[in-house]
């Protein structure tokens, strides 16, 4: 079980799969993955839109996905 790297529980489950890799949720705070390691882009544009997160907040939630 892969360990969400934003709230950092085991709340991870199998979520389809996109572009041939497998697509993980967390349960606990919903951000979506990629193959346990990668972030969906569309989650990044999402906080900075819809939660008006500023960069530095940005890079520093990101700076683990190597986004
Ligand atoms: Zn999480």
């Amino acid at each position: 079980m892969q360990k969400c790297f934003f709230c950092g529980l085991n709340s991870m489950i199998r979520f389809g799969k996109r572009d041939g890799r497998q697509l993980y949720k967390c349960n606990s705070c919903g951000r979506r993955f990629i193959g346990g390691n990668h972030l969906i882009a569309n989650d990044v544009i999402a906080d900075y839109v819809e939660h008006k997160m500023i960069l530095s907040e940005l890079s520093f939630k990101y700076a683990k996905s190597g986004l």
